[in-house]
Protein backbone atom coordinates (compact mmCIF):
# COMPACT_ATOMS: atom_id res chain seq x y z
CA UNK A 1 0.00 0.00 0.00
CA UNK A 2 0.94 3.36 -0.54
CA UNK A 3 -0.61 5.07 2.11
CA UNK A 4 0.99 4.84 4.64
CA UNK A 5 -0.37 1.67 6.62
CA UNK A 6 0.40 -2.08 5.97
CA UNK A 7 -2.65 -4.13 5.87
CA UNK A 8 -2.27 -7.39 7.53
CA UNK A 9 -6.07 -9.26 6.88
CA UNK A 10 -6.95 -11.84 7.01
CA UNK A 11 -9.96 -12.31 3.78
CA UNK A 12 -13.62 -12.24 4.79
CA UNK A 13 -15.91 -15.25 4.33
CA UNK A 14 -19.25 -14.36 2.59
CA UNK A 15 -22.13 -16.90 2.31
CA UNK A 16 -25.01 -16.74 -0.86
CA UNK A 17 -27.93 -18.80 -0.30
CA UNK A 18 -31.37 -18.46 -2.09
CA UNK A 19 -33.93 -20.44 -2.67
CA UNK A 20 -34.08 -22.42 -6.09
CA UNK A 21 -34.76 -20.23 -8.58
CA UNK A 22 -33.99 -17.05 -7.48
CA UNK A 23 -31.22 -16.56 -9.61
CA UNK A 24 -28.05 -17.10 -7.57
CA UNK A 25 -25.35 -19.16 -9.99
CA UNK A 26 -26.03 -16.24 -12.30
CA UNK A 27 -25.83 -13.33 -9.43
CA UNK A 28 -22.53 -15.41 -8.00
CA UNK A 29 -20.66 -15.90 -11.37
CA UNK A 30 -21.81 -11.69 -12.16
CA UNK A 31 -20.34 -11.02 -8.77
CA UNK A 32 -17.28 -13.33 -8.90
CA UNK A 33 -16.51 -11.37 -12.28
CA UNK A 34 -16.90 -8.10 -10.47
CA UNK A 35 -15.16 -8.03 -6.86
CA UNK A 36 -11.64 -8.25 -7.38
CA UNK A 37 -9.89 -10.53 -4.28
CA UNK A 38 -13.20 -12.74 -4.36
CA UNK A 39 -12.80 -16.21 -4.81
CA UNK A 40 -15.41 -18.73 -4.81
CA UNK A 41 -15.21 -21.48 -2.69
CA UNK A 42 -14.74 -25.01 -4.09
CA UNK A 43 -16.68 -27.69 -2.10
CA UNK A 44 -16.49 -31.27 -1.93
CA UNK A 45 -19.94 -32.97 -3.55
CA UNK A 46 -20.88 -36.89 -3.70
CA UNK A 47 -23.45 -35.99 -6.50
CA UNK A 48 -22.38 -36.82 -9.92
CA UNK A 49 -20.59 -35.01 -12.41
CA UNK A 50 -22.68 -32.81 -15.07
CA UNK A 51 -21.28 -32.26 -18.16
CA UNK A 52 -19.47 -29.13 -18.82
CA UNK A 53 -17.83 -29.64 -15.54
CA UNK A 54 -14.47 -30.50 -14.25
CA UNK A 55 -13.20 -32.04 -10.74
CA UNK A 56 -11.28 -29.40 -8.39
CA UNK A 57 -12.80 -26.31 -10.34
CA UNK A 58 -16.76 -26.88 -9.79
CA UNK A 59 -16.54 -29.15 -6.96
CA UNK A 60 -14.34 -31.88 -5.52
CA UNK A 61 -16.21 -34.78 -6.39
CA UNK A 62 -16.10 -37.34 -4.39
CA UNK A 63 -17.36 -41.02 -3.72
CA UNK A 64 -20.11 -40.82 -0.06
CA UNK A 65 -17.39 -43.14 1.61
CA UNK A 66 -14.93 -40.78 1.21
CA UNK A 67 -17.13 -37.65 1.83
CA UNK A 68 -17.90 -39.41 5.44
CA UNK A 69 -14.85 -40.15 6.25
CA UNK A 70 -14.19 -36.35 6.22
CA UNK A 71 -17.07 -35.77 8.22
CA UNK A 72 -15.64 -38.14 10.74
CA UNK A 73 -12.21 -36.87 10.42
CA UNK A 74 -14.20 -33.10 11.33
CA UNK A 75 -12.96 -31.75 7.94
CA UNK A 76 -16.08 -29.58 7.04
CA UNK A 77 -16.36 -26.49 8.36
CA UNK A 78 -20.03 -27.01 7.27
CA UNK A 79 -21.35 -29.52 5.35
CA UNK A 80 -25.54 -30.71 4.20
CA UNK A 81 -27.37 -33.09 2.30
CA UNK A 82 -29.17 -31.34 -0.65
CA UNK A 83 -32.03 -33.09 -2.70
CA UNK A 84 -30.30 -36.62 -1.95
CA UNK A 85 -26.56 -35.81 -2.41
CA UNK A 86 -24.08 -34.71 -0.03
CA UNK A 87 -22.29 -30.82 -0.08
CA UNK A 88 -19.37 -29.97 2.29
CA UNK A 89 -16.82 -27.03 2.87
CA UNK A 90 -13.52 -27.95 4.12
CA UNK A 91 -11.67 -26.37 6.57
CA UNK A 92 -8.48 -26.84 4.62
CA UNK A 93 -10.67 -25.26 1.60
CA UNK A 94 -11.29 -21.79 3.47
CA UNK A 95 -7.82 -21.65 5.48
CA UNK A 96 -6.13 -21.72 1.98
CA UNK A 97 -8.17 -18.92 0.85
CA UNK A 98 -8.42 -16.60 3.78
CA UNK A 99 -5.59 -17.30 5.63
CA UNK A 100 -2.60 -17.89 3.23
CA UNK A 101 -3.83 -16.21 0.31
CA UNK A 102 -5.48 -13.21 2.23
CA UNK A 103 -8.73 -13.31 -0.47
CA UNK A 104 -12.10 -13.41 0.44
CA UNK A 105 -13.99 -16.22 0.42
CA UNK A 106 -17.70 -16.90 -1.72
CA UNK A 107 -19.45 -19.83 -0.18
CA UNK A 108 -22.43 -20.62 -2.53
CA UNK A 109 -24.25 -23.12 -0.25
CA UNK A 110 -27.52 -23.94 0.72
CA UNK A 111 -29.63 -22.14 3.84
CA UNK A 112 -28.73 -25.21 6.43
CA UNK A 113 -25.07 -24.55 5.73
CA UNK A 114 -25.40 -21.09 6.43
CA UNK A 115 -27.27 -21.50 9.44
CA UNK A 116 -24.53 -24.02 10.19
CA UNK A 117 -22.18 -21.54 9.86
CA UNK A 118 -23.48 -19.10 12.22
CA UNK A 119 -24.46 -21.61 14.59
CA UNK A 120 -20.70 -22.99 14.70
CA UNK A 121 -20.26 -19.35 15.74
CA UNK A 122 -17.83 -18.75 12.60
CA UNK A 123 -17.51 -15.00 11.38
CA UNK A 124 -19.09 -14.41 8.09
CA UNK A 125 -21.33 -12.36 6.47
CA UNK A 126 -25.07 -14.72 5.60
CA UNK A 127 -26.21 -12.78 3.18
CA UNK A 128 -29.87 -14.14 1.20
CA UNK A 129 -31.07 -13.81 -2.15
CA UNK A 130 -34.66 -13.28 -2.69
CA UNK A 131 -36.57 -13.94 -5.78
CA UNK A 132 -39.12 -10.93 -6.35
CA UNK A 133 -42.00 -12.78 -5.72
CA UNK A 134 -43.65 -16.87 -5.67
CA UNK A 135 -45.31 -16.29 -8.64
CA UNK A 136 -42.29 -14.72 -10.62
CA UNK A 137 -40.40 -17.94 -8.77
CA UNK A 138 -43.03 -20.16 -9.94
CA UNK A 139 -42.76 -18.56 -13.38
CA UNK A 140 -38.81 -18.98 -13.64
CA UNK A 141 -38.91 -22.96 -12.43
CA UNK A 142 -41.52 -23.54 -15.43
CA UNK A 143 -39.66 -21.77 -17.96
CA UNK A 144 -36.33 -23.83 -17.07
CA UNK A 145 -38.74 -26.83 -18.11
CA UNK A 146 -36.78 -29.24 -16.10
CA UNK A 147 -39.09 -29.97 -13.15
CA UNK A 148 -42.75 -32.36 -13.69
CA UNK A 149 -45.13 -30.66 -11.82
CA UNK A 150 -44.95 -32.64 -8.58
CA UNK A 151 -41.40 -31.49 -8.56
CA UNK A 152 -42.07 -27.79 -9.37
CA UNK A 153 -44.66 -28.55 -6.03
CA UNK A 154 -41.61 -29.58 -4.36
CA UNK A 155 -39.22 -26.70 -5.03
CA UNK A 156 -42.26 -24.20 -3.93
CA UNK A 157 -43.13 -25.81 -0.61
CA UNK A 158 -39.09 -25.80 0.04
CA UNK A 159 -38.66 -21.83 -1.23
CA UNK A 160 -41.40 -21.30 1.15
CA UNK A 161 -39.86 -22.84 4.17
CA UNK A 162 -36.16 -21.46 3.05
CA UNK A 163 -37.58 -18.17 2.76
CA UNK A 164 -38.59 -17.85 5.93
CA UNK A 165 -35.05 -18.45 7.36
CA UNK A 166 -34.45 -15.14 5.49
CA UNK A 167 -34.66 -13.44 9.56
CA UNK A 168 -31.31 -15.61 9.94
CA UNK A 169 -29.46 -13.84 7.66
CA UNK A 170 -27.32 -10.52 8.30
CA UNK A 171 -28.13 -9.18 4.27
CA UNK A 172 -31.42 -9.72 2.16
CA UNK A 173 -31.10 -9.20 -1.71
CA UNK A 174 -34.14 -8.94 -4.09
CA UNK A 175 -33.29 -10.60 -7.60
CA UNK A 176 -35.63 -8.03 -9.30
CA UNK A 177 -33.11 -6.97 -11.86
CA UNK A 178 -30.22 -8.98 -12.61
CA UNK A 179 -27.63 -5.59 -12.62
CA UNK A 180 -28.98 -3.77 -9.73
CA UNK A 181 -29.16 -7.05 -7.15
CA UNK A 182 -25.42 -7.49 -8.31
CA UNK A 183 -24.61 -4.14 -7.67
CA UNK A 184 -26.14 -4.46 -4.20
CA UNK A 185 -23.90 -7.70 -3.35
CA UNK A 186 -20.87 -5.19 -4.55
CA UNK A 187 -22.13 -3.06 -2.17
CA UNK A 188 -22.14 -5.86 0.60
CA UNK A 189 -18.18 -6.63 -0.03
CA UNK A 190 -17.46 -3.31 -0.42
CA UNK A 191 -18.93 -2.23 3.26
CA UNK A 192 -17.77 -5.54 4.64
CA UNK A 193 -13.96 -4.84 3.47
CA UNK A 194 -14.26 -1.05 4.81
CA UNK A 195 -14.96 -2.05 8.62
CA UNK A 196 -12.66 -1.15 10.69
CA UNK A 197 -12.66 -5.01 11.99
CA UNK A 198 -11.99 -6.26 8.76
CA UNK A 199 -9.20 -3.49 7.65
CA UNK A 200 -6.01 -5.22 10.06
CA UNK A 201 -4.45 -1.97 9.64
CA UNK A 202 -1.74 -0.89 11.59
CA UNK A 203 0.28 2.50 10.63
CA UNK A 204 3.78 2.36 9.26
CA UNK A 205 6.44 4.66 11.32
CA UNK A 206 6.58 7.21 8.61
CA UNK A 207 3.03 8.15 9.15
CA UNK A 208 3.63 7.71 13.32
CA UNK A 209 6.87 9.70 12.76
CA UNK A 210 5.14 12.66 10.98
CA UNK A 211 5.36 16.10 13.04
CA UNK A 212 6.57 13.88 15.29
CA UNK A 213 10.50 13.49 14.05
CA UNK A 214 12.87 14.51 16.55
P1 LIG B 1 -25.91 -28.12 -7.33
O1 LIG B 1 -25.92 -29.61 -7.20
O2 LIG B 1 -27.03 -27.60 -8.17
O3 LIG B 1 -24.56 -27.60 -7.77
O4 LIG B 1 -26.13 -27.53 -5.86
C1 LIG B 1 -27.26 -27.88 -5.10
C2 LIG B 1 -27.33 -27.02 -3.86
O5 LIG B 1 -26.26 -27.33 -2.96
C3 LIG B 1 -27.22 -25.52 -4.14
O6 LIG B 1 -28.18 -24.86 -3.33
C4 LIG B 1 -25.83 -25.20 -3.68
O7 LIG B 1 -25.70 -23.86 -3.30
C5 LIG B 1 -25.69 -26.13 -2.50
N1 LIG B 1 -24.29 -26.34 -2.13
C6 LIG B 1 -23.20 -26.38 -2.93
N2 LIG B 1 -22.07 -26.57 -2.22
C7 LIG B 1 -22.45 -26.60 -0.92
C8 LIG B 1 -21.73 -26.75 0.31
O8 LIG B 1 -20.50 -26.87 0.38
N3 LIG B 1 -22.46 -26.75 1.45
C9 LIG B 1 -23.83 -26.61 1.45
N4 LIG B 1 -24.45 -26.59 2.63
N5 LIG B 1 -24.53 -26.48 0.31
C10 LIG B 1 -23.86 -26.46 -0.85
Amino acid sequence: MTTGYRENKRGILFTLSAPSGAGKTTAANLLLEKAEGLRRSISHTTRAKRVGETDGVDYHFVGRERFEEMVRHGDFIEWAEVHGNLYGTSFANVEETVSRLHSDLLLVIDVQGARALRERGVNCRLIFLLPPSMEELRRRIETRGTDTAESLATRLENAKAEMAAMEEFDYVVVNDNIDQAVAQLMAIITAERLKTENRGLRPNKSVLSKGDSK
